[in-house]
């Protein structure tokens, strides 16, 4: 998916579900965040090398839930039991800003996973949908969909 579609999809469900814009950009600099880390295909020492890695370890999920994981470590919750009643990014403290970008980084890896193949459980076994082409007008669709989602499930809740 095109990153301008990434931040879109992403954008509209984070604010969607938190209607908080700060949580919103944070998770929309996320949502470039697996991509952004693994270089440009075309400059630049990470260049080589690009194709092979694409779509590896910067898009293992587990990776990301780890990372949350350890933020609510860090902000005091030792258990699921724990968690705050709002949810993850509910809490005040700066931990929900890195949460949000985790959370924004976990979207970008479902929204690549139904138009290529992502990791899952281990980080070089891939699974995908590829239900569109990357840059297709069935992916601006796709996007154009995910929003009017949004936006219809906003004004029925
Ligand atoms: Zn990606």
């Amino acid at each position: 998916m095109k990153w301008i579609n990434h931040q879109v999809v992403t954008g509209v469900i984070m604010y969607a579900a938190t209607e908080d814009l700060l949580l919103t950009a944070c998770g929309m600099a996320g949502a470039i965040l697996p991509d952004k880390v693994e270089g440009s295909p075309r400059r630049g020492i990470m260049s080589w090398g690009w194709r092979s890695r694409h779509r590896g370890w910067s898009h293992w999920p587990l990776l990301y839930v780890a990372v949350i994981g350890l933020l609510l470590k860090w902000q005091g919750v030792s258990s699921l039991l724990e968690l705050p009643a709002g949810g993850i990014l509910s809490e005040t403290g700066p931990m929900r800003i890195g949460i949000a970008l985790c959370l924004g980084a976990l979207l970008h890896i479902a929204e690549d996973a139904v138009c290529g193949k992502v990791p899952v459980l281990y980080p070089n076994r891939k699974w995908g949908l590829r239900l569109f082409k990357v840059g297709s007008v069935a992916e601006y669709l796709f996007a154009l969909a995910v929003v009017l989602l949004c936006y219809l499930v906003k004004i029925m809740v």
